[in-house]
């Protein structure tokens, strides 16, 4: 059984003298450094033995070598088959066993291992080289049948499901070899696994073989080596399956970058009584606290902890059950921290007292855990303040602003159960007991707590659109809880005290029992369940920003503002925010807005009587009706304005000049339209009639922006008069003045002169000077092409990157719906251009406009306040063209600011 059989998919490109396998162990041929080459798991590996950490041998094959694969049609390279031979001897020769060796087997692991880690995204085979021969071996040696007969079901099942597709057939479906397992024990009376005798075992084994053979016509390998091709083929194949390019969506890995394989000597968490498997962190990765975090479960291997099938014990016991690999773990702790100097998240397992390390990475965290270990680990002198601002996802600082339960709401609520503080914040909704109806109610619009027995891989899409995640079974380090705090989601695990019945769709926990459907909500920072709705309210931080709790009553708080202070110090990019109202500017004020880029005039028209004279204005049959109308929109205008630079309180304000196209505003029911009608004093057909001349085919390319002011410039007038009337009476004010959808030179300078115009009697009429400027998004690509042209009349320029997104790809900023999941399950669209700017296309047009409005104005003002200026690679592009702010929601403000800093802090490296 022994012999060798070469991996059979050879022979495609890919020169043969290339290195495509690195060693980790007695000799180690990687670093930390190479983890493109060597993916996070293969380089921190090769890390680990290198600084003395007891890691069992083994060897990496490269990313390069996936990319191979992929190029060559699933074809490894040439070289690789004796690479390979070559690393298994050595690590045989260390270990003194042999790969397939019937008396003395060698076994591995083979895992998945991608630049950025991707949690239970891929593929991973434990026990690879057992076959029928060497299962007596290992029996012997271990002198534990038992343990050599079920590694030996575990692999085939493992081997079975990944190789060779042995899986259910769809979600109702039972897991197959599960579905065999039990009915085995049902026949023998059994309830736990552990209760199988060593023949039960061997019954099992010949009856997943059979189960393979059934539905695939192939009999399982027993051949070691064909077993191992099969299993790195496997491991590259599933850096393409559904789950792990979901996955890089969402995180925006590249497909190209490919996953490395480690193939790595077992060693057994399931020896026995004094073998150990577990997963740890050097600190808490819930809330950030430096405490010695992590679980583990006796004589069990390491996918028992992660799949949450037996609920595993807190670290902490281990110093009572195995104090000497207790104290040897807590040294690690030290060491990795010491080392890596980020907190870690590492594997272990300890086969007869003997603790071997598996893996470390930089640990998941949450936001507010991201926070506090950077906050802290300055503090400890572990890392600087500028690796601090890099180590904390920019997205991640939201999560100390979400929502808490309402207080007053807590006092009627029902706590129905408790499970493991997972992902913190608070959730309400409707409970869905499936990923699909997860997905089925979240695309209704409707609120969902996702509630699983324990979630898998697969659940990933309707966990994304959950609010919250509640599962019964399964410990911190269970799929649900990784994944839930890389999403940001409140998230509780391991609540025993619930059940969850998937057939009767119904959820019980004590004498409540909660349908699909029903309401339920979980705080994720305490581990409570409620029966029902509960109204959820502002965090601490938010409170403090409010004025309604001081500030040095929260430790939140304060991890919060240092972090924000380090953000201020290192970034260039001004903040500035979108708000139309003295609130949202107040807000965001709070929240460090240095200004407002952007405040959209047509969302002042929608109140109380403004839409009347707004319809008036728009219905006019001549310019003295219009501007009778626009008269009376005058005061009202003003006040907003005045509101606005209120709140501002001298910081700069962007105003821009009306932009939709009019026939948004007019009345779409028979019953408004009547009383407009009544209203003006007009009949109902003369309305109807309006409307329908108003009426256009493609309002977004049609009579809006600029063209509006072009066409009625009493509009532009009354607007202007407003901004600088309202500037004359608060004072201390340098309005900018903004035309929208500008594409020629000639527009521009048309409404600027009225503008200027304005400002001239405005001054001469309250006899006050004030400083104003004028300038001009740009949003259609004539602007950014024939900038150097526009910037002779704009002062300032703002890069409307929603319209120019939707001008420049012909892709409607509405109707894009209907087609984009195709084009992002295809890949055409990594991301929604909508959301993160398209650099190489819409991206080169704001370079181009930099430069050529620079080339004309040098000292021009450059911002931009599209949508993208909320986003943190959008940001990191705004930044490295030289832009002067960026203008997001006022909620992103924070974001921005920190994306803004990691901005400046990378471009500087
Ligand atoms: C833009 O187009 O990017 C912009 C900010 O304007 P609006 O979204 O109002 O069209
Ligand atoms: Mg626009």
């Amino acid at each position: 059984m022994s012999a060798k059989t070469s991996n059979p998919n050879t022979g495609g490109d890919g020169a043969s003298g290339e290195k495509h396998v690195y060693a980790f162990g007695k000799q180690t041929d990687g670093n930390t450094k190479m983890r493109n080459l060597l993916g996070g798991k293969g380089a921190n590996l090769a890390e680990m033995a290198a600084i003395g950490l007891p890691v069992p041998p083994g060897f990496t094959i490269t990313t390069e070598v996936c990319k191979l694969f992929y190029k060559n049609d699933r074809q490894f390279p040439a070289g690789l088959n004796a690479q390979v031979e070559a690393a298994v001897k050595q690590i045989e020769e260390q270990e003194k066993r042999t790969f397939g060796d019937p008396k003395n087997p060698l076994l591995f692991s083979v895992r998945s291992g991608a630049r950025e880690s991707m949690p239970g995204m891929m593929d991973t085979i434990l026990n690879l080289g057992l076959n029928d021969e060497t299962v007596e071996g290992l029996a012997k040696l271990s002198d534990n049948p038992r343990f050599a007969y079920d590694c030996y079901r575990r692999f085939i099942q493992m081997y079975g499901d990944v190789v060779m597709g042995v899986q259910p057939r769809d979600e109702s479906d039972h897991e197959p070899f599960e579905a065999v397992m039990d009915e085995l024990k049902k026949e023998l009376g059994v309830e736990e696994d552990s209760n199988l005798t060593p023949d039960n075992l061997k019954e099992l084994i010949r009856r997943y073989q059979e189960l393979i053979k059934e539905r695939t016509g192939s009999t399982f390998p027993q051949d070691v080596y064909e077993q191992l091709w099969g299993a790195v083929s496997a491991v590259f194949s599933s850096w393409q399956n559904e789950r792990a390019i979901v996955y890089r969506q969402k995180y925006n890995i590249p497909s190209e970058w490919g996953t490395a394989v480690n193939i790595q000597t077992m060693v057994f968490g399931n020896m026995g009584e004094d073998s150990a498997t577990g997963v740890a962190f050097t600190r808490d990765p819930a809330n950030g606290e430096k405490v010695f975090y992590g679980e583990y479960l006796i004589n069990a291997q390491g996918e028992d902890v992660v799949a949450g099938v037996r609920t595993p014990k807190p670290i902490a016991e281990l110093e009572k059950e195995m104090p000497k690999a207790f104290h040897e773990l807590e040294a690690v702790r030290a060491k990795l921290e010491d080392h890596f100097r980020d907190m870690q998240d590492f594997e272990f397992t300890v086969e007869n007292k003997k603790l071997y390390m598996l893996q470390t990475r930089n640990g998941k965290r949450t936001g507010l855990a991201a926070v506090r270990i950077a906050v802290e680990m300055e503090k400890e002198g572990l890392m600087s303040a500028e690796t601090g601002v890099t180590k904390i996802p920019a997205e991640s600082i939201d999560s100390l602003l979400v929502p808490v339960f309402d207080p007053a709401a807590m006092k009627s609520a029902n706590v129905i159960g408790h499970g493991l503080p997972a992902g913190p914040g608070a959730a309400s909704g409707h409970i869905a007991f499936t990923a699909s109806a997860a997905e089925r109610e979240a695309r209704k619009g409707n609120k969902v707590v996702l509630c699983r027995v324990e979630t898998s891989p697969e659940d990933l899409k309707g966990m994304l659109l959950s609010e919250g995640i509640l599962t019964s079974r399964g410990g911190v380090s269970s799929h649900a809880a990784l994944v839930a705090r890389q999403l940001g989601k409140v998230c509780i695990c391991g609540a025993s005290d619930i059940k969850i019945d998937y057939a009767k769709r119904t959820l019980k926990a004590g004498n409540v029992i909660l349908q699909e459907g029903d309401f339920i909500s979980i705080d994720g920072t305490t581990g409570e369940i409620f029966e029902g709705r509960i109204k959820t309210t502002d965090s601490d931080v938010k409170r403090v920003l409010d004025g309604q709790m001081d500030g040095k009553n929260s430790y939140t708080y304060e991890l919060f503002n240092t972090v924000m202070g380090w953000a201020d110090k290192y970034r260039r990019l001004a903040i500035r925010t979108n708000a139309d109202t003295p609130d949202m500017a107040r807000n965001a004020v709070v929240l460090g807005a240095q200004g407002i880029g952007l405040c959209r005039t047509e969302h002042m028209f929608f109140e109380g009587d403004r839409i009347g004279y707004m319809r008036q204005m728009i219905l006019a049959s001549s310019e003295d009706e219009r501007r009778e109308a626009l008269a009376k929109l005058l005061p009202f205008q003003r006040e907003d304005f005045a509101g606005l630079f209120t709140a501002m309180e001298g910081r700069p304000v962007t105003i821009r000049l009306l932009d939709p196209p009019l026939h948004e505003f007019l009345p779409h029911d028979d019953t408004t339209r009547r009383e407009l009608a009544e209203r003006l004093g007009v009949s109902q057909e003369t309305i109807n009639e309006r409307v329908r001349s108003l009426h256009e085919e493609n309002p977004m390319l049609g009579h809006r922006g600029c063209r509006l002011g072009v066409t009625y410039p009493e509009i532009t007038e009354m607007q202007a008069r407003a901004i600088f009337e309202a500037a004359a009476q608060v004072g201390g004010v340098k309005p900018e003045v903004m035309i929208p959808l500008v594409g020629f030179k000639a527009e521009l300078a048309d409404q600027v002169a009225i503008v200027h115009k304005v400002a001239k009697e405005v001054m001469k009429e309250k006899g006050v000077e004030f400083d104003y400027q004028v300038g001009t998004m740009i949003e259609i690509p004539r602007a950014a092409l024939v900038a150097e042209q526009i910037a002779e009349d704009a002062e300032f320029f703002s890069f409307g990157t929603n319209d120019l997104t939707q001008t420049t790809l012909g892709l409607s900023r509405d109707d894009m719906g209907s087609f984009f999941d195709s084009y992002r399950d295809k890949e055409i669209f990594t991301q929604n251009p909508f959301a993160s700017l398209d650099q190489e296309g819409v991206g080169s047009l704001v370079k181009l406009a930099v430069e050529k409005g620079r080339s004309t104005r040098k000292d021009i003002k450059l911002g931009i306040c599209g949508e993208h200026g909320g986003d943190p690679s959008s940001i990191n592009f705004f930044h490295n063209v030289g832009l002067d702010y960026v203008s997001c929601s006022p909620p992103r403000v924070p974001v921005a600011r920190l994306a803004a800093a990691q901005a400046a802090i990378k471009a500087k490296k």
